[in-house]
């Protein structure tokens, strides 16, 4: 099948944006590649490393910044359009870009946050404590291979993505479940499946819309297109 021409699959897009009611948007290293940030699981990456038993550092995330798509999903919250975004990224990028805390699951963890091993709360690292209010030791939040995601970041994703009715995929390649079982459950529910990436997914011969357009070519412009539409009188 023939991919229909870019700016009208941002239309497109754009519309479904504006019809939906519970907008679901997940995101991978691809969103931040874009900000010069490695993809952590690529063949050099930490993770890989890692897993491989090699030495390791972490890159110096303190220095990077949200780009204009981190941006434009912080735009679709400020439109009121934003239901969930669940992230794979532990780079604080979303955080940094605005996005409010009670409507983003990190599911791999957040490198600037430390969790409490027994109530689960997120504390700043910047803020020096060892121990939560609860008494419980406070850990690094970045979840490595093999460990288990955290809880309420998990339930929030499935509750959202069963309940969502637009699902749009950005920048990840979905081989890592738990995280590449939720455009399936999206999918299950009805929702419309977009998947912007570069590089094939599991999901390309079901998803509803295909990008393997650059990100940043594709959701800025698409929540410019989104802003004209809701500024539309809707009959
Ligand atoms: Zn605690």
């Amino acid at each position: 099948m023939a991919l229909l021409d870019v700016g009208k699959r941002i239309k497109t897009l754009a519309q479904w944006m504006d019809e939906s009611k519970r907008l679901v948007v997940f995101t991978g290293a691809g969103i931040s590649t874009e900000s010069g940030l490695p993809d952590f699981r690529g063949p050099d990456g930490i993770w890989t490393r890692k897993a491989k038993g090699l030495p390791t550092q972490w890159p110096d995330l303190s220095l990077a910044e949200p780009n204009p798509s981190h941006m434009a999903i912080a735009e679709l919250q400020k439109l009121g359009k934003l239901n969930f975004l669940i992230s794979q990224n532990i780079d604080n990028l979303h955080l940094k870009s605005g996005i409010r805390p009670e409507l983003l699951a990190e599911l791999h963890g957040n490198v600037t946050k430390l969790r409490c091993s027994r109530c689960g709360a997120q504390v700043d690292k910047s803020t020096g404590l060892d121990t939560c209010s609860c008494g419980g030791k406070l850990e690094h939040s970045v979840v490595n291979f093999g460990q288990s995601l955290p809880q309420k970041d998990l339930s929030d994703s499935y509750h959202h993505s069963q309940n969502c009715d637009l699902f749009i995929v950005v920048g990840s390649s979905l081989v890592v479940t738990p995280a590449a079982d939720m455009p399936r459950i999206a999918l299950e529910s009805g929702a419309r499946l977009v998947i912007i990436n570069k590089g094939e997914t599991p999901y390309d011969p079901v998803a509803h819309l295909r990008f393997e357009e650059q990100i940043g070519d594709v959701l800025p412009p698409t929540i410019a297109q989104l802003k004209e539409l809701m500024e539309q009188p809707h009959t």
